[in-house]
């Protein structure tokens, strides 16, 4: 005999078990296809990509909810007989892991610069090598049926040699470049951030009014500036052409304030008209600082002017000889306002609010700065990307996704791709200290490729994070191929069947995947050779957006609210199980999820019904053995799911009812998980398994599991039935409670199967149920519908009547012939579940206290109820008053002449179906009031 359940459901002494058995088990790992299995499984497959968390992060809700929609999915898809690859990976996440590591070293009072290059990359690989895998051991605690095998890390050097070869095709295609550009430079990451890695923040701050003397003494035009310190770097002033105050200073030169430096002059810069100087604006004159920023840039190129860079990488002021050398940008500021005011050319200082951008990772106020930077030129990338989608060969849930991606790539700008950091991947690109030319190459060159002069370093940026994740769609397959033919891997898994991600990496991640997909796989031909076409180019078919997981208060969770949920340690109280299922009964799409734990709570009693539910089964298979049946399956018994029809063989109600439930919910979730709602098929699994199965259909079968009979045909029928559905039931539940599943799955086998086994290694690896397994008969479920509706009418009854519960009462029934035949055939069930001792058929419906009238049916318990009178006659006097009001209040309404003349037709008819209800209910109880009294 197999080992009895435990009386109590613990998901700490399970779970654990499970989620280290499928991971051993390599369960869930999937081969590259052979050739014939390839066109076996042809269009059969379901690929989906982790989107790689940061190699420094802790699990959030945020990914478990991502992860859970994912798993659910994949073992859904996978239980359909469908090759289901889910690839788990890392990123390296350039910024976050180079300032991990830099704290490190300040601990020990190190810094980065002291350690050097090579020695600063080999540390942060040693920390790697000891937490990286921190947030992946996380996951397997969820049960995420990932393919461990093709685990990856962005840094990989296979995924490296991929990036290479991107970086080096795109430069051949003329597509990347190099070039002088306002970034946005972060003094303290000491790089350049991209746009999308800015913060904008409304701050109160000041606008200086200063004075520039014309050069030649003729007077002084006032200018307004937030950042007076970009004026050492000024090369003009900008009016607005239509600003008529200035009209007649356009052209002439100024003598630029503090500009003398080393015995160099002051600078003259010019006054020009450009219509960015916005006559409103301060004193409506601008400082015009090129270098500084991204409008003046503009500005310079158009008027022809040089730009000034006037600060180093830490922005502290960079001018030999100039009295601000070597001041940090904000002392510089004080210093220059200071001396402005000794020359007499300080006007004001006047309180201003404006925007502040501060860099994502650090806060620290971005500082744009002219430098040189790698670009990817972004037509024709972007314009493919935004075909893909217009097309349909990447469909967007929720669809209102696809308008912001449109909105942003018709208005997307050169993607600057380097980063000055230590930590990524390296550009393979060679400065020449001779020619000054730059050689990219995908094997480290010995020489320069233009003046081939031997003095040649490489590049020191790295490539921003986004450009090696944004290929892993296809690089984690094994892109480049060495021969530009797709491999077996790429032929089976390519494109991808879906991507399940957050908004906020919507266009970091999700864009630039399309735009690099598409580019790059369009070279790559089809399987049988032919061109591959936009549609089979796509990273993948599909886009799911998730929500975000708030408090229950529906409040974003954040560390300063302290209202932070960590999975692990909810994971810990409740089981993984329940915390996946509430994830899963709240997740549609476009629905923000309001974590509640008094939900998690609940599904941990489900969990718990569904334990109870297989240890009643399990006790009773023993019970049925020891009287003498002999209860042993052989595996094909469970082939049902495989030759398509049903062996549940009863003509019992309630074997053609659950059948039939069966196949209705295997088909209300097939419909629910196709579109994405996760809520809608958890919660007809719910309902199904604690309402239909444990609810009824149990406490029916009970009826039947009668072994002190001598051994019949019927009661085994029950038992084995039970074990069917039962089986059936978990297989149902499996994607969504994977370990308590497993668990009783693996249970039951052992218990009832010949070999002591169960048919399959897990039953993540078992056939999901399919609408067309059970027969399906509609007249049962209506007949157990009135059938439960009886009972439940009968139980009321009694509980009113105070009917002690161990006491059967008769019950009288009126009602067309086909519920009388209906309850004729389920008495057992009648007397069993409402305790009724007899039905008698009455020929006119019964009417009293004791009867209650329905639709189908008219019924009364025959019960001589005990009443406290002076109780009784409270509580009926208590509601004739209520209905006299109610009645009172009804009459005033409908007489009202300019009411009735104003109120919608539904409305008046509501009124009055109202005032009818109310009468009744008046006159019945006043006549159980006089009853009372006699
Ligand atoms: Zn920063
Ligand atoms: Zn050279």
């Amino acid at each position: 005999m197999p080992q009895e359940l435990p009386k109590v459901y613990d998901p700490t002494a399970i779970e654990d078990r499970w989620a280290e058995f499928w991971v051993r088990e390599k369960l869930f790992d999937v081969a590259t296809p052979t050739g014939a299995e390839m066109s076996e499984a042809n269009g059969n497959t379901f690929t989906i990509l982790l989107p790689p968390p940061n190699v420094t992060g802790r699990l959030h809700m945020g990914h478990m909810l991502n992860q859970t929609e994912m798993d659910i999915l994949t073992r859904w898809h996978r239980m359909r007989g469908e090759t289901a690859l889910w690839l788990p990976g890392t990123d390296h996440a350039g910024i976050a892991t180079q300032m991990m590591v830099e704290r490190q070293l300040a601990g020990e009072g190190k810094t980065r610069q002291t350690l050097g290059r090579e020695a600063f990359v080999e540390r942060v690989w040693d920390w790697k090598r000891h937490y990286g895998g921190a947030i992946l051991d996380q996951m397997k605690r969820l049960g995420a049926s990932v393919d461990w095998s093709r685990e990856y890390f962005t840094m990989d050097e296979r995924l490296n040699v991929a990036v290479r070869e991107a970086f080096v095709r795109l430069h051949e295609q003329g597509l990347i470049y190099r070039g002088a550009y306002i970034v946005n430079w972060c003094p303290r990451c000491q790089t350049a951030i991209s746009d999308l890695e800015v913060v904008h923040e409304e701050q109160v701050g000041k606008i200086y009014e200063i004075k520039y003397p014309l050069a030649d003494a003729s007077g002084a035009i006032t200018i307004a500036t937030t950042r007076p310190e970009t004026m050492l770097g000024d090369v003009a002033v900008a009016v607005n052409p239509a600003d008529e105050r200035y009209l007649k200073l356009i052209g002439k030169l100024i003598k630029l304030p503090l500009s003398a430096a080393a015995g160099k002059p002051a600078r003259e810069i010019p006054i020009v008209a450009d219509d960015w100087a916005n006559p409103e604006f301060g004193t409506g004159a601008v400082k015009v600082t090129p270098a500084h920023d991204p409008n003046d840039f503009a500005i310079g190129q158009r008027h022809g002017l040089e730009a000034i860079n006037v600060m180093d990488e830490r922005a502290h002021i960079a001018l030999t000889g100039s009295a601000y050398n070597g001041l940090e940008r904000f002392a510089a500021r004080e210093k220059i306002i200071a001396d402005l005011d000794a020359l007499g050319l300080f006007v004001a200082a006047k309180e201003h609010t404006n925007s502040v951008g501060r860099c994502d990772r650090c806060k620290t106020v971005v500082e744009p700065t002219l430098s040189k930077q790698w670009f990817v030129k972004i037509q024709p990338l972007a314009d493919k990307a935004i075909e893909a989608v217009e097309t349909g060969a990447i469909r967007f849930t929720p669809a209102q996704y696809a308008k912001t991606y449109f909105e942003w790539m018709r208005n997307i700008h050169d993607w600057c791709i380097s980063r000055q950091l230590w930590w990524g991947h390296r550009i393979p690109a060679w400065h020449c200290a001779e020619c000054g030319g730059i050689t990219v190459a995908r094997e480290t060159p010995t020489k320069c490729a233009q003046c081939s002069g031997a003095k040649i370093t490489q590049e020191t940026d790295v490539l921003d994070t986004w450009f090696s994740s944004g290929l892993l769609p296809f690089t984690v397959f094994g892109w480049p191929t060495a021969d530009g033919k797709p491999n077996a891997d790429m032929a089976a898994f390519y494109p991808t069947s879906l991507l399940v991600t957050g908004f906020d990496i919507l266009f970091f991640w999700v864009a630039r995947m399309i735009m690099l997909g598409c580019h790059f796989m369009q070279d790559v031909p089809m399987p049988d050779g032919s061109k591959r076409e936009l549609k089979d180019a796509v990273p993948f078919r599909e886009v799911y957006i998730h929500a975000l997981v708030r408090d229950a208060d529906r409040q974003k969770m954040s560390k300063t609210k302290g209202n932070v949920i960590d999975p692990i340690d909810i994971i810990g109280r409740f089981g993984t199980d329940a915390v996946r299922f509430t994830l899963a009964s709240m997740a549609s799409p476009g629905t923000d999820i309001a974590f509640s734990e008094a939900r998690t709570e609940g599904y941990r009693a489900f969990a718990n019904k569904i334990w109870n539910a297989a240890r009643f089964l399990q006790m009773n298979v023993e019970k049925a053995r020891e009287a003498g049946y002999k209860i042993q399956f052989k595996h094909s018994d469970f082939r049902h799911f495989d030759a398509g029809g049903v062996a549940l063989q009863t003509d019992d109600l309630e074997f053609r009812w659950i059948s039939t439930r069966l196949s209705e919910v295997a088909q209300a979730i097939d419909i629910s998980l196709s579109t994405y709602r996760f809520d809608e098929a958890a919660n007809t699994i719910y309902q199904f398994f604690w309402g239909d199965l444990c609810d009824w259909y149990i406490e029916l079968v009970k009826l039947k599991l009668d072994f002190t009979l001598k051994v019949n045909k019927k009661t085994e029928q029950a038992v084995y039935n039970f074990i069917l559905v039962f089986d059936a039931s978990l297989r149902l539940l499996s994607p969504f409670m994977p370990f308590i599943t497993e668990e009783l799955w693996q249970a039951l086998h052992e218990q009832v199967s010949e070999t002591g086994k169960p048919p399959k290694r897990s039953i993540a690896l078992s056939r999901y149920p399919r609408p067309t397994d059970f027969a399906r008969d509609p007249l049962s479920v209506s007949s157990m519908e009135t059938l439960q509706r009886l009972v439940t009418t009968v139980r009321t009854l009694r509980k009113e009547l105070g009917v002690p519960e161990k006491e059967a009462a008769p019950m009288q029934f009126f009602a067309a012939s086909i519920n009388k035949n209906l309850i004729e055939t389920n008495k057992l069930i009648l007397s069993r579940l409402a305790r009724v001792s007899e039905i008698n058929f009455v020929p006119t419906p019964p009417t009293g206290s004791n009867a209650r009238s329905t639709m189908e049916f008219d019924v009364a318990v025959e019960y001589e109820k005990q009443i406290d009178v002076v109780a009784e006659r409270e509580r009926l006097t208590k509601d004739l008053v209520k209905f006299e009001k109610g009645l009172m209040a009804a009459e005033k309404q409908l007489g009202n002449e300019a009411f009735l003349a104003k109120a919608p037709d539904a409305v008046v008819v509501g009124l009055k179906k109202q005032q009818a209800e109310t009468q009744m209910m008046y006159d019945k109880t006043k006549a159980a009031l006089e009853a009372l009294a006699k």
